[in-house]
């Protein structure tokens, strides 16, 4: 197969960005040059002062595909990722039905994506009480490592942990070598929040917030970073939204403990005191806290408490977000954001001074490695997929919902002026989005950690 060229005058590799050439050769990258060094012959495809990042590693992202397909599957969650510049997406194991908890359910999901996918994509795997004996089983199967839940997850389908459940798990998990990535809030404290404000009007998003404290999030970090330091096995902190736990996670890293951090766009870009009444499309939990909280959760980025970026995008039928009524109690919480996560990122990143290599950095980079996919996706380098993304960073446009590319045209952010817009998108060396259109054949495959078998379409 013929090599190529793609380049441009900011290409971003790690720690560093500038006028350099990505050789493709297929669905590998097989070097990358300074642009003056392209070999002779070689087609050059010229991007100009556009940039070139690799394509983007989506770590927390909810399919719903089997069983919930109305909410959203692979066909329509992938041609969104396409659209907002992800190459890559690890599915979460619930809200698809049967949940990712025993190899059978993950051999239907399987089945599922054959032929649907625009983008690539790996599964979780649920941990619950009733499947501790599936944790081997499920490791054999190429997940890429587990998730649980310290709360009622909001659907029946998923069971939540406690403390006991996961000193029993920890010891076959260290057995795997594979993550386990934690929802982390305790119900002590939202239990009683919930009581004290059950008769306060749950139109105002502010009795959601005080009915969902930091104090929540934090016994449950406090939690974690303790078995983490007991079992020796890598934990995953998903959506941190409290900055109150910073100094903990700081604390528990200078120790060399491995636990590792995410948060969301919608923490990084909403706040609280600008959500207005009965705004149910900003539900999520944990919840969207304070303009200073925001502050706060830059400055561990910043720091490298919080070690990357992802969407926890989580769609649903508009009629669940009860955008009538308005009721924060009742909604269903989730925020999809797929499509918009690297313009929502950019907006605000490059107002506090950070560059697109920090951007790679938090949604490439380093959730590849959280998926065990650090040697194949995240990065432009030799030996990498060919997946890249072309963004023009100082682009302004204003969302709409044909912008959104998912299955329910719902958003927060509609209407928002956004800075920096994925203009194409290169899975494999191949063009699957390119500006409000999908070319080509799906070719998205799942992608495993380990062997990074491919399983035929
Ligand atoms: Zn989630």
């Amino acid at each position: 197969m013929a090599v190529q060229a793609f380049t441009s005058s900011r290409v971003v590799l790690p720690g560093k960005i500038g006028a350099f050439a990505v050789l493709v050769e297929g669905q590998r990258i097989v070097e990358v040059v300074p642009r003056n060094q392209i070999p002779r012959s070689v087609p050059i495809t010229d991007f100009g002062d556009l940039a070139i990042l690799p394509g983007l590693v989506d770590s927390h992202i909810h399919i719903n595909e089997p069983g919930r397909t109305e909410w959203e599957g692979f066909r329509m969650a992938t041609r969104a990722a396409a659209a907002g510049g992800y190459t890559m997406l690890v599915d979460m194991p619930l809200n698809c039905v049967p949940a990712t908890t025993s190899p059978e359910a993950l051999a239907v999901k399987r089945k599922a994506a054959q032929g649907q996918c625009h983008v690539d994509w790996a599964a979780w795997a649920g941990l619950v009480p009733e499947n501790l004996e599936q944790i081997i089983p499920l490791a054999s199967a190429c997940v890429s490592g587990f998730k649980c839940f310290l709360i009622h997850p909001g659907i029946d389908e998923f069971t939540m942990v406690n403390e006991d459940h996961l000193r029993a798990a920890l010891p076959n998990l260290k057995k795997t070598g594979l993550p386990l990535l934690a929802h982390a809030e305790l119900p002590g404290p939202i239990d009683s929040a919930t009581e004290a404000w059950m008769q306060a009007d749950w139109r105002v998003y502010k009795t959601y917030l005080n009915s969902r404290p930091d104090e929540a999030e934090l016994s449950a970090v406090e939690l974690l970073i303790g078995l983490c330091e007991e079992s020796g096995c890598q934990i995953h902190v998903v959506h941190l939204s409290t900055s109150k736990a910073l100094a903990r996670l700081r604390d528990a890293k200078r120790r060399g403990l491995p636990i590792t951090v995410e948060t969301c766009p919608h923490y990084l870009h909403l706040c609280s005191e600008e959500i207005s009444n009965g705004a149910t499309l900003h539900k999520c939990a944990p919840p969207i806290r304070s303009r200073e909280n925001c502050e706060a959760l830059w400055q561990g980025l910043r720091e490298g408490i919080i070690d990357l970026v992802a969407t926890d995008h989580s769609p649903c039928p508009p009629a669940m977000k009860q955008m009538e009524r308005g009721d924060f109690r009742s909604a269903w919480g989730g925020i999809p954001s797929v499509s918009l996560a690297l313009s929502l990122m950019w907006t605000e990143a490059s107002r506090r001074g950070f560059s697109l290599v920090d951007i790679a950095r938090w949604m490439a980079e380093g959730p590849a490695q959280l998926a065990g996919l650090e040697e194949r996706k995240g990065r432009l380098a030799a030996g990498f997929d060919s997946d890249m993304v072309v963004f023009d960073p100082e682009a302004e446009w204003t969302v709409t919902p044909a912008e959104l590319h998912y299955r329910h045209a719902i958003s927060p952010y509609l209407g928002e002026r956004l800075t920096g817009k994925v203009l194409m998108t290169f899975l494999g060396g191949e063009c699957v989005y390119k500006q409000g259109s999908f070319p080509g054949e799906l070719r998205g495959r799942e992608c495993t950690r380990k062997t990074f078998a491919t399983h035929p379409n």
